[in-house]
């Protein structure tokens, strides 16, 4: 019986999860947020040192956990916002020290892919559209390898943009997708997709002169911009299967809660005839009890740090999916 505490803090969520053998015991957060202005790193850290205490305690109470039985502390090491990352880490490393019990490193976008796994999906393509990420990630050969992926901004960070011009706050994702339910006339848009890659900042650039122009505002360009945003990250998902072969499509990340990009995602999984799976929106968008997952597989393989071995255990803000060796699958090669 393993039990794991994961700490989650890269971007705008502080969350805390415990996991018992791989079952869910609790998994607590809160997210910054703002009516006015996005994401300011130094203002979304002092929310972490804020609330971690409180995340934390809750979340032994709501698991029914003492302190002295976790095994070990993971936490997310990258990539992410360095002054958010250095709140995990160090509340880690906090809790390591009192506890007496390890570290366990773990990478973020692993977390959401490895955290897919309670929807039973085996051997994914996974769709990780989230605010500061988005990739097209699927395991091969020892690794979980990028097939496609932004290149310029994530597809959240891309909408909390447009939702902050149009003054409508952050983030703007849930917010837009109300607001496009209205939205009638498909509006033309740029396409950009290249490849296996996408871009958004040339869409950006077009809405806001929409937005600016005299005509009067109203939800076409919601809706239009969730129509080609999403066609096009599932139009790089849908080739990346037939690439690989895989049958399976598995959606992570905090844009992976709209009921419209999960409908497309459905619709284009049936076409095909594979199968379509999405975790429940607490475990799509950033939370800590995919830590907690993820480290107790990398605590069971032996990844685990003590004692001298934590002054070597840094951030990685830039870290990327397709870095991290993957030894503890089992065809995975050391
Ligand atoms: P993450 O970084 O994975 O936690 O995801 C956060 C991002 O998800 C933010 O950019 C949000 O705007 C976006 N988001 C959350 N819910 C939705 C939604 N229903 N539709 C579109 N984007 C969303
Ligand atoms: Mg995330």
């Amino acid at each position: 019986m393993v039990i794991i505490l994961g700490i989650e803090s890269t971007a705008h969520t502080f969350g805390v999860g415990i996991v018992k053998n791989k079952k869910i015991l609790s998994n607590i957060k809160k997210s910054f947020t703002t009516e006015k202005g996005g994401l300011i790193p130094m203002e979304v850290a002092k929310h972490h040192r804020e609330n971690k205490n409180r995340i934390y305690f809750e979340a032994l109470e709501k698991s029914g956990i003492s302190e002295d039985k976790i095994d070990a502390i993971a936490f997310s090491q990258g990539p992410g916002l360095a002054p958010c990352l250095l709140e995990g880490i160090k509340f880690a490393k906090e809790l390591s020290l009192k506890l007496k019990k390890p570290l366990v490193p773990v990478n973020h976008c692993v977390a959401h892919l490895e955290i897919g796994q309670i929807t039973g999906a085996k051997s994914p393509v996974m769709l990780y559209a989230s605010g500061a990420n988005t990739q097209i990630i699927a395991y091969a050969s020892g690794k979980y390898r990028i097939f496609g992926e932004t290149l310029d901004v994530g597809v959240g960070n891309f909408i909390d943009t447009f939702a902050r011009y149009a003054e409508i706050g952050f983030p703007g994702g849930p917010k837009i997708e109300q607001l496009a339910l209205a939205g009638k006339n498909l509006i033309e848009l740029p396409y950009t997709i290249k490849g296996m890659d996408f871009a958004f900042s040339g869409i950006l650039t077009n809405l806001k002169q929409k937005l600016d122009s005299k005509s009067p505002r109203d939800d076409s360009s919601n809706f239009s911009m969730q129509e080609y945003v999403f066609a096009m990250l599932v139009e790089a998902s849908e080739r990346a299967m037939a690439h690989t072969g895989k049958n399976e499509l598995l959606l992570g990340g905090g844009v992976a809660c709209n009921s419209r990009l999960q409908e497309m995602c459905r619709i284009m999984c049936e076409e095909r005839g594979a199968k379509f799976f999405v975790p429940p929106n607490d475990l799509l968008t950033d939370n800590g009890s995919m830590i907690a997952y993820t480290g107790e597989i990398l605590f069971k393989k032996g990844i685990k740090f003590s004692g001298e071995e934590l002054d070597k255990i840094d951030i990685l803000p830039r870290q990327r999916t397709d870095e991290i060796q993957v030894t503890w699958k089992s065809d995975a090669r050391n």
